[in-house]
């Protein structure tokens, strides 16, 4: 039985960040007064407390810093799919994000890994994903 996938929410604070990703854009917000980029997006800077921003592409690249395999199945939508690695990448810019590593197996995925992203289709969202690429 085939079951829908899961497509994120996109609130306000996501709209530009879904918006870059539909042209294949990974973007994070930067700080107007400080400079300090960040993700996920929220209205005031950790460093600064400023809040105003804007958002700036950032290069898909990144390394694994840390992952796990989820194995317990919270929606039919994930069953095909588990067990599958979650991780935290850190881009090179700096910040990190939460995602899926794919293409990868439980003997190549290591803390360390390069990644890049690549943005696969979750109905009509184009979701932000990382796969192991060449250092
Ligand atoms: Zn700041």
């Amino acid at each position: 039985m085939s079951v829908d996938p899961i497509v994120p929410v996109v609130t306000p604070d996501f709209e530009p960040f879904f918006e870059a990703a539909a042209r294949e854009r990974l973007v994070v917000q930067k700080c107007s007064a400080c400079g300090r980029l960040r993700f996920p997006p929220r209205g005031v800077c950790p460093d600064c407390l400023g809040n105003e921003s804007d958002w700036m592409e950032v290069s898909g690249r990144g390394e694994v810093y840390s992952f796990f395999w989820m194995h317990q199945v919270y929606h039919p939508a994930f069953a095909e799919r588990a067990p599958y690695p979650v991780a935290v990448v850190q881009l090179e810019e700096g910040p990190m994000m939460t995602t899926n590593i794919l293409d990868c197996t439980r003997e190549s995925l290591v803390v360390g890994l390069p990644v890049e992203v690549v943005f696969e289709l979750r109905g009509e969202l184009h979701l932000p994903q990382f796969r192991p690429r060449n250092p």
